[in-house]
């Protein structure tokens, strides 16, 4: 005890000596920030960078959500947005002491803007900033009713005019999109949809949200049975309201379903069920939508100013056009449509394809007792679940992380806060662990003729999912099946198909009772196709990606995923998808854009992006 006591206290000393340095150079470099802006000087500013700096804007400075990268790019922004914007308050967020690790020192800070509050993040090397964050969280004047300022909903006293909650409730759903428009229209009721109307209802603008399906949940609860969601429920909540302590880690689809069922009734959304958007078209000079929908049914025409699809970036399927699926005589479907292998039990089933979904229904089929072949046309990543967790995901998102006192909303932050030019550089130290934790596995993986990949630069499954939003599986058990050989695994590319098999490029013939396609999903933009016109589609260009350059994102550099909750280049249309993760982050940013706009708050846009490609 004696002999370590001293040690204790001079490691004390030189933590908290570290702290006040950190602290220093933060407000030092915050003062000197502030006083650039202030004297409206971009170059005076940009100088305070490191000439490798990148600087992300959530909406706070541009109306936009992009990223700047080096001194240049940050000084023709500043030039474009200070006189506007009038930055002022940099602070160090209370309670978040700056600190310094490995020569970068970081910090949580606050910040207003003249339409709003902000949050945000600095990394400092070397006394310049390396990094910055900026994110518009409220809007003033139109700041959510939550905590102090949450509604008393009892209105005591007399009041012989007195209305309950139900009754306003019921006559609000009587008469929006009926007698009043909705401010924003909605299409796709799954999560991102319902966790935007969420937000939006919190911000006092009228929304609806429409969706074909008869019940929120449904685009869960049709997917294949055995579907549990893959990411953990430390990732996944939904705004506002998050899964309480015993849900599962990982959620079942049906009880994912009926949580979000639960929530359009907690949050209390107009939801319209059985409700299809048939065709939209925007008309320049009232500056609004007409929308035909059908509800139960029945014609309704709609007119919002602002038209947000959300109907799902997996959900418009990439099905396949072989010769000879028309003469097949088995089953054919394409993942999205497989019910489950109740029906496939001794029955020879194909399955084209070898991501997350192909893993999953041809584990879900052996389970069965189905005989089962993977196709497999291109190389994947996989990587185990567990192994993610414990090294990819648990930093942030996890018990662990949260007892630390990393919150979802902190913990979102500091994931925001990487720029996406850099991200694979952080990525790839944990790939690698990951490669040399389950070496085993990946070697009988390869010795079964796996045809497996890293990512182009070995950064592995969040930069392909950002970067291509497929390509890869996380592994929950089914790889085994597949290096076991239980699961046959073939590769090569289909030729066609003949009455009852599947014919490879090679000659190979998989005789087939069942072929499912597992074939990926298309563009967002493709809804806007479908919807509004291919030229409005075109005009608007491909949605996610990075340009990236790499396998399925191709260049230029974007620097922002495209066209995600953000401005398009089509006036009052905007498209929101992803992972809950994405969906609960980018939902805030995505109503204070809607909320400004009906509140006549100016929203002029820096920095629009180009299109480059149209799907
Ligand atoms: C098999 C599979 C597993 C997945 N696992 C995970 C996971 O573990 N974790 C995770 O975070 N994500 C996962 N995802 C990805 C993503 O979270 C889901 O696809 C999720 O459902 C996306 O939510 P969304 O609200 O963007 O779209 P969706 O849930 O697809 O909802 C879109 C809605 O739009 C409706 N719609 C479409 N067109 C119209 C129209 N014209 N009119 C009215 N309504 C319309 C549809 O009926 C649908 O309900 C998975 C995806 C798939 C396919």
């Amino acid at each position: 005890m004696t002999t370590t006591a001293p040690q204790t206290d001079a490691a004390t000393a030189a933590t908290a000596a570290t702290a006040a340095t950190a602290a220093t150079a933060v407000t030092t470099w915050l003062a000197e920030f502030n006083a650039a802006l202030i004297a409206n000087d971009p170059a005076r500013a940009a100088a305070l960078f490191t000439e490798d700096c990148f600087w992300r804007d959530l909406i706070s400075f541009t109306w936009n959500i992009r990223t700047f990268e080096g001194r240049a790019e940050i000084t023709r922004m500043l030039q474009a947005t200070l006189p506007r914007v009038q930055p002022a308050g940099w602070t160090v967020t209370d309670g978040e002491e700056p600190a310094e690790t490995g020569g970068i020192t970081e910090a949580w800070i606050d910040f207003e803007t003249s339409a709003g509050r902000g949050h945000g993040h600095l990394r400092l090397r070397g006394g310049q900033c390396w990094t910055l964050l900026t994110t518009l969280y409220e809007l003033k004047g139109y700041e959510e009713p939550n905590g102090e300022r949450r509604p008393m909903g009892a209105e005591h006293g007399a009041n012989p005019d007195r209305t309950t909650w139900l009754e306003d409730r019921e006559a609000e759903r009587q008469n929006l999109g009926v007698t009043e428009q909705p401010y924003v229209l909605i299409v796709g009721g799954g999560q991102a949809g319902i966790g935007l109307a969420a937000r939006l209802r919190q911000l006092s603008v009228p929304t609806i949200v429409i969706d074909k399906r008869a019940r929120p949940g449904d685009q869960w609860r049709s997917r294949y049975k055995s579907l549990c969601l893959h990411d953990p429920v430390w990732y996944d909540h939904m705004p506002y309201l998050k899964f309480p302590d015993n849900w599962p880690v990982f959620s079942p689809k049906d009880k994912i379903a009926d949580w979000l069922e639960s929530y359009t009734k907690v949050m209390e959304l107009n939801y319209w069920p059985s409700t299809e958007a048939k065709s939209a078209s925007y008309d320049e000079a009232s500056k609004q939508w007409t929308v035909n929908v059908e509800r139960g049914g029945e014609p309704v025409v709609l007119h919002p100013k602002q038209l947000v699809l959300a109907t799902g970036m997996s959900g418009r399927p990439n099905i396949p056009s072989f010769p000879g699926m028309d003469i097949f005589r088995g089953d054919q479907h394409h993942s999205y449509a497989h019910p489950g292998p109740d029906a496939y039990q001794g029955k020879r089933c194909v399955v084209i394809g070898s991501n997350n979904s192909a893993f999953d229904i041809c584990g879900a089929l052996w389970e069965n007792g189905a005989d089962v072949t993977m196709v497999q046309r291109s190389s994947t990543h996989i990587v185990r679940s567990a192994t993610l967790m414990d090294i990819g995901l648990s930093a942030l998102y996890s018990e662990r992380a949260v007892a630390s006192g990393i919150t979802t909303g902190k913990a979102d932050l500091i994931f925001a806060s990487i720029p996406y030019r850099i991200m694979h550089l952080f990525q790839i130290p944990l790939y690698d662990q990951m490669r040399e934790r389950d070496k085993d596995f990946y070697d009988r993986l390869e010795k079964a003729g796996f045809d497996h990949d890293w990512g182009e630069d070995g950064s592995g499954l969040f930069m392909k999912y950002l970067r291509r939003g497929s390509g890869y599986y996380i592994d929950v058990g089914a790889a085994d099946l597949v290096a076991n050989g239980d699961v046959k695994l073939v590769r090569g590319q289909v030729d066609h198909l003949t009455q009852d098999a599947v014919v490879l490029a090679d000659g190979t013939e998989l005789p087939a009772d069942l072929v499912v396609y597992a074939t990926g999903y298309t563009s967002m933009n493709g809804w806007a196709a479908e919807l509004i016109s291919r030229d409005v589609a075109d005009k608007v260009g491909k949605c996610w990606g990075l340009g990236s350059d790499t396998t399925k994102d191709p260049g230029p550099w974007e620097g922002e995923q495209r066209n995600m909750w953000k401005p398009t280049q089509q006036e009052a249309l905007w498209f929101t998808g992803g992972n809950l993760h994405q969906s609960r982050h980018y939902s805030l940013f995505l109503a204070l854009q809607l909320k400004a706009r009906q509140a006549g708050v100016p929203t002029p846009v820096y920095g629009l992006q180009e299109v480059h490609h149209l799907s």
